[in-house]
């Protein structure tokens, strides 16, 4: 390779999402120098605002700002994606062609959205019927798709599968449903949830009071079941039954569906020595504790790239992140691991437009409530203020400069 078409820097981040900038910004304030943020993107968002987007109850634009913005002060920019590592050589190989070289390694390029595995899917999306808040250019048509029902059928789906935020395809269908229910239409639209799995939401202490939602609205659960294709002009849809595969598929004509694609990692990273091979998703082999490579102690991962068996959210990398910095920093000084991560996430079940549960476990999974005096086994008005303005705030302000 050409000299000038290779960079060597102490630490390489790849990418500059949530827990790219988090563990940089870190970095930084624990004066790490040379660190370098490999990211694409002129533009950063905060994702878990987009449920509220669809259900009009934030806007798109508040939920972006530019990188260049939030980068944190003395930390390199690289404006590249990663196409390959090469742990061995200590190598992040660019799309431009560049290479970079790099003591220590963070990957964090987040998950991928697998539109293509349901058939019909790409071609529906954003065609008046079909929306999904899992992209930010569609997360207000959405809004335009519940505002503008006043009876028929409307479906919800989940994939099976680990997913970014498990909790968000049921969200939007109870913000839908409050919508309806305040504009008197709730009677005249049959509401259908697809859901993968046998159970509501896999936390028990969380499931009760959700299952009493789902009865208020007077929602369909369809449980151990897929969406396998869609045809958004026509607006049919076919679910799959995953208990009993060979059960014949069900034809649902709907009037709007709210879909959310399956997820894996991304593709390269399933193609390098990084990925887990057990697993066909493909993520990155991390031990779930220390956030360090299984087989290179110089690689950490975090968020929704990495192997850990929580539920993939924003407040799991807030926990995380501290953890990975911290081993960072000890194996720079030829330590053993000294923080351990214990599979903190946190899902803010949104129930209304002024409601929600603030579900928080661990990896047992046990409630983990950050306020263990109020009960957070029920719907409450504080935490839908927490998760509307408070957890914006402090993502901003605080976690993407290190401070929380
Ligand atoms: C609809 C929705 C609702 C959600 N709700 C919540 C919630 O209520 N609470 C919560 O905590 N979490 C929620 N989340 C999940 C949360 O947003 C993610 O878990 C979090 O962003 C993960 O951080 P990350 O850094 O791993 O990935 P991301 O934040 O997605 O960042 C990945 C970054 O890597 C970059 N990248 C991609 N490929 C490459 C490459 N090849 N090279 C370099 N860079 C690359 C991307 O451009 C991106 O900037 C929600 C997500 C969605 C979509």
């Amino acid at each position: 390779m050409d000299e000038s078409r290779s960079r060597h820097h102490r630490v390489v981040i790849i990418g500059g999402g949530t827990a790219g900038l988090t563990v940089a910004a870190r970095l930084a304030k624990a004066k790490v120098d040379d660190v370098a943020v490999v990211e694409p993107s002129e533009k950063h968002y905060y994702q878990p605002l987009w449920t509220l987007v669809g259900g009009g109850l934030a806007s798109a634009g508040s939920t972006v700002r530019p990188t260049a913005s939030v980068m944190p002060r003395g930390v390199s920019w690289v404006r590249d994606a990663a196409v390959g590592v090469d742990p061995e050589e200590r190598t992040v190989l660019l799309d431009s062609g560049n290479e970079l070289t790099y003591d220590y390694l963070v990957v964090a390029p987040g998950i991928q959205l697998d539109w293509a595995e349901v058939e019909g899917l790409e071609e529906s999306l954003g065609k008046g019927k079909v929306s999904s808040n899992y992209r930010f250019d569609l997360a207000p048509r959405t809004w335009d798709g519940i505002r503008g029902m006043r009876s028929g059928t409307a479906l919800f789906t989940m994939p099976p599968g680990a997913i970014k935020c498990a909790g968000a395809p049921q969200k939007i269908a109870y913000l839908a449903c409050d919508y309806w229910q305040r504009n008197g239409v709730l009677g005249r639209i049959r509401v259908i949830l697809a859901l993968p799995g046998a159970v509501l939401f896999g936390v028990p202490e969380f499931a009760r009071p959700l299952e009493r939602v789902i009865e208020r609205y007077g929602i369909e659960v369809r449980y151990q079941t897929e969406l396998s294709a869609i045809d958004g002009g026509a607006g049919k849809a076919t679910l799959k039954n995953l208990a009993d595969p060979g059960a014949p598929v069900e034809s649902l004509d709907f009037d709007f569906a709210h879909v959310v694609p399956p997820q894996s990692a991304p593709e390269w990273v399933k193609a390098s020595p990084l990925a887990d091979r057990a697993n066909p998703a493909g993520y990155v082999e991390v031990d779930r504790y220390t956030m360090a490579h299984v087989r290179w102690p110089n690689i950490f991962s975090l968020g929704d790239a990495g192997s850990t068996p929580n539920s993939k959210t924003g407040a799991a990398v807030r926990k995380q992140a501290p953890v990975v910095v911290a081993n960072l920093l000890a194996a720079m000084r030829g330590e053993q691991p000294v923080k351990f991560y214990n599979g903190y996430a946190s899902c803010p079940l949104v129930t209304s437009h002024n409601r929600c549960i603030m579900a928080e476990f661990d990896y047992v999974p046990k409630p983990t409530p950050t306020f263990p005096v109020l009960n957070m086994q029920k719907e409450r008005y504080d935490m839908y203020l927490v998760k509307r303005y408070g957890l914006p705030f402090m993502y901003w302000n605080f976690m993407l400069k290190g401070l929380a």
